[in-house]
């Protein structure tokens, strides 16, 4: 059996399972027994945390809490209200925008986050979809608007590669699409998960490219196995940018943010957003005020390091996302000049010139 098969099999999400990789505390046991939540991720994943420690960046993404009962700021039905789903269209098809789609192919993930806007549906199941791959496709070739179509889930790359071949050639047969778009953790929970068998489906070239986002929170989720995981893509053509969540006692310290985005571009991964964490119900622990993002892009990576390494700070709400960037750099105005600030605080003018 190849060894991304085996890791799914092998999933930790019994507390006997995950009592032989780490020392769990009360809290944890207690929040494992009694909520009733969906979680789990892969040995590989799950040997990245820390043995002792409860606060470990990816123990904390991994592991239930009892704060997921605490519900002050979260918004109920969420899902619903975010992706507009009172329209009607296929549950597997979620829209913000008039060019472009997500579609949702499976509820099943490698990692289930305890963070995950879409915990409603994917960690929780109080949200039950009808995640018809036929009926998306339809809809997505009855809507010649549509050129770009992200695939989503859960994570699509659990699925099989006869299946990802599938959904990839199907709609590669549309005429309207200009690109396809996988979200999925996989290079960095089951970096396994890319093979020979899956780079070979990947790496046929076609009018209609593949492009990849994955989600990295912290540096501690970045080893050799995600930088190979990572070039075998980059070979397939494909490239991968990274969609960060700004986390609460997680990644919202200036040394772990610089870190983790020059890591990033150590691995070949190019930063692509950094999100807030949106008002799903039960995630209240992980969210920050909302300038802390373009803060932290101010302080640990404009003019600090390379500009790669900046994602765009947004939150993404029911109308699209809405950009958040640090906003420091216009001092004075006036008719001849402007006032630029640089990210030490130093000014200099620049001429003003009229339309
Ligand atoms: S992999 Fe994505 S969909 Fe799955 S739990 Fe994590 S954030 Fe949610």
């Amino acid at each position: 059996m190849e060894e991304w098969k085996q890791q799914l099999q092998n999933s930790i999400n019994t507390l006997d399972r995950l009592k032989s990789i780490i020392n769990v505390t009360p809290e944890e046991e207690k929040a494992i027994t009694t909520l009733g939540t969906k979680w789990g991720t892969s040995p590989y994943f799950a040997s990245l945390m820390d043995r002792d420690d409860p606060n470990c960046p990816i123990r904390r993404q991994v592991l239930p809490s009892m704060a997921e009962k605490v519900n002050q700021y979260g918004i109920d039905d969420y899902l619903i209200w975010k992706e507009n789903r009172e329209d009607v269209r296929p549950d597997s098809i979620a829209r913000q925008y008039r060019d472009r789609v997500a579609f949702t192919v499976t509820q099943v993930c490698v990692n289930y986050c305890r963070h995950c806007f879409r915990k409603e549906l994917v960690v929780d199941g109080d949200l039950q979809l009808r995640m018809d791959v036929e009926e998306g496709l339809a809809w997505i070739r009855e809507h010649k608007e549509i050129r770009d179509v992200l695939i989503t889930g859960g994570d699509p790359f659990v699925l099989s590669d006869e299946k990802i071949e599938y959904i990839i050639r199907k709609l590669r047969e549309i005429n309207h699409l200009e690109m396809i778009r996988f979200g999925t953790r996989a290079p960095i929970v089951l970096p396994q998960r890319i093979t020979s068998g899956l780079q070979k489906i990947l790496e046929v070239y076609h009018r209609v490219p593949i492009w990849i986002n994955t989600q990295c929170n912290h540096p501690k989720e970045i080893t050799d196995q995600t930088a190979e995981a990572v070039f075998k893509l980059l070979k397939c053509g494909i490239n991968v940018g990274n969609q960060a969540v700004l986390l609460k006692g997680i990644n919202d310290d200036i040394e772990t943010f610089k870190e983790l985005h020059q890591k990033l571009l150590r691995v070949r991964i190019r930063p692509y957003y950094l999100f807030y964490c949106e008002p799903a119900p039960g995630i209240d622990h992980f969210r920050t005020p909302v300038e802390k993002g373009a803060e932290l892009i101010r302080d640990a990576i404009r003019g600090h390091t390379t500009g790669l390494a900046q994602p765009m700070y947004v939150i993404a709400t029911n109308i699209g996302k809405i950009p958040l960037m640090p906003d420091y750099y216009i001092c004075e105005k006036n008719e001849k000049e402007y006032t630029l600030k640089n990210y030490e605080g130093i000014t200099t003018r620049w001429p003003n010139i009229p339309e």
